[in-house]
């Protein structure tokens, strides 16, 4: 743990394995409430001195940060690997991702701008301020867990508030060497805290608690999301959120039917699919559904499954025993409910993958309302392929879930693409584009997928609270 600029082992301690062999990673200090406290007291110390830092001094401390994680991508992609199973070149990339929001909220640092307003009284003036919100309560999951640390951090850091950030518990070694890395660029003691924890409940509590945290912002499951956004609000604490999601893939009948199935293969097994923007639904019109599925399933067919740190490979591990049973258990639902599995749909547990936990690439067909991987996110690599008809209102099939997170069309009709995006209730659209993420661009999601928005010109805002001043002349 860091707090106020000290590493502290801890008095008990949890250790951490390799998802792809089942070895121990390493041991790390687990924290509970009192140590939360006491960041939050180191949090509060710093926020004077860091909120009164110019702009520039931050931005220079941030643009360091960016330097320091590109010269070390290696090592990091290599450390996010062993910790969270995705292949080393994904790791590399999110790796790269990650340092891309420090770079981004450098800049955005110098563009906290205010305003002078025109008054209905000529012998007034307002005056309009953005000031940093305060200590900043962070808590990130473990399927992103380089780049969800650094899309929170590099705007708290931007816009002069303090943090306490505390990581999933399975991979809080990333985030250690995260905020090594950060001391390293210059960032004051206190400044930036870090609490790991086994159980993350003491911690949230704190969290959401303690009156000196202005501000709570999360990334996780939309159930966790919403018990803390409960307690926070209580205590009138401001929150972002970025939750579960469950996407839809439209393919419309005048799109390449082999085309989209390439794109499909490509982002949904990204991640093993453990990502809050992967395809949960594969709407495919029934007379395309063939050439679709013969595509799909020739590519997962060919994705090469084992330990990330080969040569070669392109789905990992799942992160744990649980997901290797949720997923799995989605899948037996469709298959007695009447779906087709074309392609794995099953763990592989034989030879090297015995002490891991890997599920095979699984294609499913004639996949119905109700099924359960219809409704609940899969976090997990399974393409579910839904067909529809002529009558059917694809939209609006794409629009009857509880999330609203990110959504994908594929057409060459730009009617069709530009009515999709304006009815989509998504906070994010892919038209033809299976990467519609980077640190420039507003990502966050409607209605159940979360409140507020990370990365863009938005990021910041979330930081920082508007201050108006009333000038009689
Ligand atoms: P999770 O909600 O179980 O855990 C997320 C974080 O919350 C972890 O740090 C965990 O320790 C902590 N946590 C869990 N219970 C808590 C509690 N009671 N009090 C305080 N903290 C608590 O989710 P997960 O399984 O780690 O992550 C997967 C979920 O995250 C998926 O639903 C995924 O869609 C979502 N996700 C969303 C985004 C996004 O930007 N919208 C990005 C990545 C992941």
């Amino acid at each position: 743990m860091l707090i106020n600029g000290q590493w502290l082992a801890g008095e008990r301690r949890f250790s951490v394995a390799n998802p792809a062999t089942g070895e121990p990673l390493g041991e790390v200090a687990d924290g509970a409430a009192a140590e939360t406290t006491a960041a939050i007291d180191a949090a509060a110390a710093a926020f004077p001195a860091w909120a009164a830092s110019s702009a520039f001094e931050r931005a220079a401390v941030l643009e360091r940060a960016y330097t320091l994680m590109v010269e070390r991508k290696g090592e990091l992609a290599r450390l996010l690997t062993q910790e969270q199973g995705k292949p080393l070149r994904a790791a590399a990339v999110e790796t790269q991702y990650a340092a891309d929001f420090l770079s981004w909220f450098a800049e955005q640092a110098k563009r906290v701008y205010g305003d002078i307003l025109p008054s209905p009284r000529a012998d007034q003036r307002f005056l309009v301020r953005r000031q940093p919100v305060g200590v900043v309560g962070a808590i990130t999951p473990w399927n992103y867990p380089i780049s969800m640390l650094t899309r929170k951090l590099g705007p708290a850091l931007a816009a002069g508030c303090t943090v306490v950030l505390k990581p999933a518990e399975a991979t809080p070694l990333i985030a250690i060497e995260v905020f090594k890395l950060l001391q390293e660029a210059g960032v004051p003691d206190g400044v930036i805290n870090l609490v790991t924890a086994r159980d993350p409940r003491p911690v949230g509590e704190v969290l959401v608690s303690d009156p000196r945290v202005r501000k709570l912002t999360f990334t996780g499951s939309t159930a966790v999301g919403k018990q803390l956004a409960a307690a926070a609000g209580a205590n009138m604490k401001r929150i972002s959120l970025e939750l579960g999601g469950h996407a839809p893939f439209i393919v419309f009948p005048d799109a390449d039917p082999v085309h989209a199935a390439k794109g499909a293969a490509a982002v949904k097994f990204l991640n093993m699919g453990q990502a809050c923007i992967s395809p949960n639904r594969l709407y495919v019109h029934r007379a395309q559904v063939e050439p679709f599925v013969a595509e799909l399933v020739k590519r997962v067919e060919r994705l090469a499954v084992g330990n990330g740190l080969e040569q070669g490979i392109a789905v990992g591990p799942l992160i744990n025993e649980a997901a290797v049973a949720k997923v799995d258990a989605q899948v037996r639902d469709a298959v007695n409910k009447g779906a087709q599995c074309l392609a794995g749909g099953r763990r592989l547990d034989e030879g090297d993958f015995a002490a891991g936990t890997f599920y095979a690439p699984t294609v499913l067909a004639g996949i119905t309302r109700d099924m359960t991987i219809y409704r609940e996110e899969t976090f997990g690599p399974v393409a579910a392929v839904v067909p529809y008809d002529d009558g059917d209102d694809v939209i609006a099939m794409a629009n009857d879930t509880t999330y609203g997170l990110a959504a994908y069309v594929y057409t060459n009709d730009l009617k069709t693409a530009l009515r999709s995006f304006e009815a989509l209730d998504f906070g994010i659209i892919g038209i033809n584009d299976i990467n519609p993420t980077a640190a420039a661009a507003p990502f966050g999601g409607i209605k159940e997928s979360g409140i507020g928005r990370e990365g863009g010109r938005e990021g910041i805002e979330e930081y920082l609270d508007v201050k108006l001043g009333g000038i009689a002349l």
